[in-house]
């Protein structure tokens, strides 16, 4: 076939999609940062994001992937020789357990299978039998696996056994409620390029009093990453000054649609895609799926590999595939962030082409048919 019109479509759990008006407004000049103007774009960004994530604690912007949020998390809030409780149902979590070795934890994990989640009841009856855990680290959602956790319910249980409370919602939030305060969650760790819409290269966390507290006692070396240097200025060192433009944009449509109806949109685009999936007789991989992405097993018989890198470099269309272990496994469809029904309708409609090659036979447009009926459904 000629190769008329490559258009690209972006369906990964980060980097996601952008909005044109976000992208514009990181083309605009650079100003200084210490200056009153900046402060003022600043403040402003901080407020709304901080609307997103449900909170009037404290919020930390930070020049840095979402990864580096987390060792702020971690290098605040534990010391060596402390022990600590993570909650690890994918690679995600293996990256807290990592992070907390690195600072010298001692980290007892909660560990299940990939495609599995913990339930606040397991968490009660660790923290039972480790009465001087000090600190649990969790996972919002999952993104090696498209696993959403109960963090409601996490909240629950360490708030009665007066233990912190850190979770990493980099890929959740947005997509899947989050009420940090309502819940009392007390350090919430995000980045830019998942539901926020913007590049990569932008990173939050909010800390609560408690954890502040806590960053004041623990004795792990920190530099860059010192919550008590952003709670005395919030720009420690050079924000990531156009990054910041893009940030008050994006969550100024997010607050425009409001965060309630932003979630609302986001479950009915997971389900859409889940009754994609049944329409093709394939299989969930997550036994708790969620609003961020849908996780997939490839079918019998069928290389996984060659599904994700057929339909991005033959058709355009980027999913994710298995992560680790889960490589050649299980595809990704992401419906996080900038991403309209029609794109999910496009994803099937390339999936179905690319399986047709591999030798599995599915019919055209049945993914896109179920899709189209359930959002028609549900008014959208
Ligand atoms: C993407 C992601 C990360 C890592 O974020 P980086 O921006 O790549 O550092 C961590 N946790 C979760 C759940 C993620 O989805």
């Amino acid at each position: 076939m000629a190769k008329l019109v490559r258009k690209g479509y972006l369906l990964a759990p980060g980097p996601t999609p952008v909005p044109n008006e976000v992208s514009l407004e990181g083309a605009r000049e650079t100003i200084h940062h210490r200056t009153p103007q900046f402060k003022k774009i600043m403040d402003e960004a901080i407020e709304g994001t901080k609307y997103v994530f449900q909170t009037e604690n404290d919020l930390f912007m930070l020049a840095s992937t979402g990864t580096g949020a987390m060792e702020m998390a971690a290098a605040n809030l534990v010391s060596a020789d402390e022990k600590v409780v993570v909650i690890s149902v994918g690679k995600f979590g293996e990256r807290w357990e990592e992070l907390c070795k690195v600072f010298g934890a001692k980290a007892i994990t909660i560990r299940k299978e990939y495609g599995d989640y913990v339930s606040p009841e397991e968490l009660d009856d660790v923290l039972k039998q480790n009465p001087d855990a000090s600190v649990v680290f969790a996972t919002l959602s999952e993104t090696s696996t498209g696993t959403v956790m109960d963090i409601e319910g996490f909240s629950r249980v360490t708030q009665r056994h007066s233990v912190l409370l850190a979770v990493d919602c980099i890929s959740g939030l947005v997509a899947q409620p989050m009420k940090t305060d309502e819940w009392g969650v007390d350090v919430v760790v995000a980045g830019s390029q998942k539901g926020f819409m913007l590049p990569p290269g932008l990173a939050y966390a909010s800390f609560s009093s408690k954890a502040l507290q806590k960053a004041e006692e623990v004795t792990t070396p920190r530099f860059y990453f010192n919550a008590r240097a952003y709670k005395k200025d919030p720009a420690p060192w050079t924000p990531a000054v156009n990054l910041i433009y893009q940030q008050r944009a994006a969550v100024r449509l997010l607050k425009e649609e409001g965060i309630e109806n932003v979630w609302a949109r986001h479950e009915v685009l997971a389900e859409a895609t889940q009754r994609g999936v049944a329409a093709l007789n394939l299989e969930l991989f997550s036994k708790r799926p969620g609003n961020v992405l849908t996780a997939v097993k490839v079918p019998e018989g069928v290389d996984g590999g060659k599904i994700v890198s057929i339909m991005r470099d033959e058709y355009g269309v980027t999913l994710a595939g298995g992560q680790g272990t889960m490589k050649g496994k299980i595809f990704r469809i992401s419906h996080l962030g900038y991403v309209s029904g029609f794109d999910i309708v496009v994803a099937f409609t390339a999936l179905e082409k690319v399986l047709r090659r591999l030798g599995h036979s599915v019919p055209y447009g049945a993914g896109g048919a179920a899709v189209m009926e359930f959002l028609e459904k549900e008014g959208y």
